[in-house]
């Protein structure tokens, strides 16, 4: 490992001084009008859309990621580049009425090296997030994928090249979290970090950040999202979302939701409905395009989750389907679902990152709001109702970045995406989503009394 971790750092040292000079105020990239590198987003766009059957069997090749839904988010990413390109050229500052005889405004510029980390469960979509969000910015970078998913980043920056990215702009070092990822959080020419992944490595980059120099950070944690379903919800649409909800991917969604809690009034047909439909998932190869479920990223994972469901068991919870691995190769597992969980167990308090849905009842809106609250997480809510001041009230006061009503996962890159709490500092997304990569300088200009 020694060895590995010493050729690592010397790595991110060259890709950062590469992104350094790159970002030189006299070099191709800090010269070409912003209008232009909007135009070289969206030749990306277009690569990326000309590749989407290579980048999607790559992407499963990788994590397992089912073809099906892979296809779903190549369409989305595709989007989501020209949303981002189409930000380049309207990177503007203000006049400001500074008092006295002056002119005054602001200047945005890029902030300067970005260091990105990438998480396994969704590198293409991360990638984009990230780095084109960086160079529509007028950043340079380096990335630093996930040590499960090294393929697909390197395609990408491929088809940058290939758009006429100038070369040094966009970096990417394979390497481990401690050694690359480290080397690049300790860089004292790195000015910005963003990251996607768990607290714990999140908690490491907010210290590291600012051991060195005073790097910006970003950071996009994981959840324990609380999905509320009301007497009154349409269980017809209900029973199914809130399955996609967390039986997606695996579970392996930053915002699983991983906390159902139902009304008692259908708890008891809700929670049947449930079982059924999670009896009905079809598990197994991810390149089959009749499979709804793949395999678990990598034998940690798939062990991880296993010990979760064990503790459910043990702590008590309701074990109504599922519950085991599936065969001995590959790393599937049954979708699994608990009934009548308890808020103080582990499985209603942890991140799983696995197909299981946990089950738990409640009576009034009142009352759920202040368990779904009761977390360090914050990233994702949802509620089903009909009442729309229920939905309101939910809505304002659960502590989330994002809740969805009578549906769940809606985002789109035009959307503010991020957490409350431990689950992250800042956004992607949106209009402003470039702004953590600028820096905002004001210019005073002293103006003669007369002229
Ligand atoms: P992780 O350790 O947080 O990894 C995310 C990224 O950070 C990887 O590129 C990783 O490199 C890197 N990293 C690790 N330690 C680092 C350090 N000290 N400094 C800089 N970079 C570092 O996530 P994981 O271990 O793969 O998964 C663990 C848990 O994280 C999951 O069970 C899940 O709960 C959560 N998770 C959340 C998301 C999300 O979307 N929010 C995504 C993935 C995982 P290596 O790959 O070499 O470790
Ligand atoms: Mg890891």
């Amino acid at each position: 490992m020694a060895p590995e971790i010493k050729y690592t750092k010397a790595d991110v040292d060259l890709a950062v001084s590469a992104a350094k000079a790159a970002f030189h105020r006299n070099s191709e990239w800090r010269l070409l009008d912003a209008s232009a590198r909007g135009r070289l987003l969206n030749k990306f766009a277009d690569l990326v859309q000309r590749d989407t059957k290579y980048l999607t069997e790559l992407e499963s090749y990788n994590n397992g990621m089912v073809v099906n839904l892979g296809l779903y988010f190549s369409e989305t990413n595709v989007k989501s580049i020209r949303y981002l390109a189409s930000l380049a050229d309207k990177i503007q500052g203000d006049t400001v009425p500074l008092d006295g005889d002056n002119f005054t405004f602001t200047l945005k510029q890029p902030v300067g090296v970005c260091g990105l980390i990438l998480p396994w469960n969704f590198p293409i979509l991360m990638f984009i997030n990230k780095v084109v969000t960086a160079l529509a910015a007028g950043c340079t970078v380096v990335v630093k994928p996930a040590e499960q998913t090294p393929l697909t980043a390197l395609a990408l920056a491929a088809l940058l090249k290939e758009a006429g990215v100038p070369a040094g702009v966009v970096n990417v070092v394979n390497g481990y979290g401690p050694g690359a990822g480290t080397a690049l959080t300790h860089h004292p020419d790195v000015a910005k970090i963003s990251f996607t992944g768990s607290v714990e490595v999140g908690k490491l980059i907010q210290q590291a950040a600012g051991k060195v120099n005073l790097k910006r950070v970003t950071l996009e944690l994981g959840g324990k999202s609380p999905l509320i379903i009301m007497n009154d919800a349409d269980l017809n649409v209900a029973v199914p979302t809130a399955a996609f909800g967390v039986f997606s991917h695996q579970g392996q969604m930053c915002v699983a939701a991983s906390r159902l809690y139902v009304q008692s009034g259908i708890y008891d047909k809700f929670v049947e409905k449930a079982v059924e439909f999670a009896k009905n998932r079809k598990v197994g190869n991810p390149a089959d395009t009749t499979v709804d479920q793949g395999p678990q990223i990598d034998s940690e994972m798939l062990e991880k989750v296993l010990g979760y469901i064990e503790k459910g068991k043990k702590d008590g919870a309701k074990l109504l389907t599922g519950g085991k691995r599936i065969g001995k190769s590959g790393f599937y597992v049954e979708p699994t679902v608990f009934a009548d969980v308890k808020d103080d167990m582990t499985i209603a308090k942890e991140e799983i990152f696995g197909p299981v849905q946990s089950i738990l009842k409640f009576d009034t809106l009142e009352e759920v709001i202040d368990r779904a609250n009761n977390t360090s997480y914050g990233l994702a809510a949802g509620i089903f109702t009909t009442n729309i001041n229920n939905a309101l009230q939910y809505a304002k006061h659960v502590e989330a970045g994002n809740v969805w009503v009578n549906g769940y996962g809606m985002t789109g890159q035009q959307s503010p995406f991020g957490g409350y709490k431990d689950s992250g500092v800042g956004r992607e997304g949106g209009l402003n989503c470039v702004d953590p990569y600028l820096e905002v300088k004001a210019i005073a200009i002293s103006l003669p009394k007369k002229f």
